[in-house]
């Protein structure tokens, strides 16, 4: 009787192993039919142990290295930081923005490697410097060490304050200058959160 339980418990322990590799190999032929980064990433978080993890990573960092990231929003916030918003990048596990003041010119590191878990909904927070008149940014994803193509460009920049009439930020009526950010600003645009946390008005 025992050798009868555990042989059907073998007999469905089989059952089950053979249905979850054919699923296995659907799916993997289904990934390469998609051909896509984003149906390679899903095989490998669905198949950690598979024995087409190695054929898929391939296939994601060839894919990878060609893909184009895309910003779709850059918003300056008052406190001077940016919000670039973009469309999630499949498998990326880092991302890197880098900026110029010439849409043309090279760019340089801005804000470093960040780890993705530091990134909020594809929205990053970043800290430019803000002096000349219109700063641009492009974006690229990392997985591993393999890195995107850059972003096409996005960009930020302050307004004219018109003798100190103009919010810089938003374009409504100035209320006064803040000397802590250097610029003209509105009743909404003369609160701001510091980068260390501190909530200020100005002026
Ligand atoms: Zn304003």
């Amino acid at each position: 009787m025992k050798s009868t339980k555990h042989l059907i418990t073998l007999f469905f322990s089989f059952l089950i192993f053979f249905v979850g590799c054919a699923n296995e190999e659907k799916d993997w032929q289904k990934a390469k039919e998609q051909g896509s980064l984003e149906s390679y990433a899903n095989f490998n978080n669905r198949y950690i142990n598979s024995i087409h993890k190695d054929s898929a990573t391939r296939e994601i960092y060839r894919l990878f290295s060609q893909y184009t990231p895309e910003i779709s929003k850059a918003t300056l916030n008052s406190n001077l930081s940016v919000k670039l918003s973009f469309k999630n990048v499949p498998g990326a596990d880092k991302y890197q923005v880098f900026y110029s003041y010439d849409k043309d010119k090279s760019y340089s590191d801005l804000s470093g490697v960040i780890e993705k878990d530091k990134v909020n909904n594809s929205v990053l927070e970043i800290w430019p410097d803000l002096k000349k008149d219109t700063i641009y940014f492009k974006l690229l994803a990392i997985t591993d060490s393999v890195k995107s193509t850059f972003s096409d460009y996005s960009y930020v920049y302050l307004l004219q304050s018109n003798n100190g009439t103009t919010c810089q930020i938003c374009g409504n009526n100035s209320v006064g200058h803040c000397h802590l950010r250097n610029i003209y600003v509105c009743s909404q645009h003369n609160v701001f959160t510091q980068k260390s946390g501190s909530r200020i008005r100005c002026p």
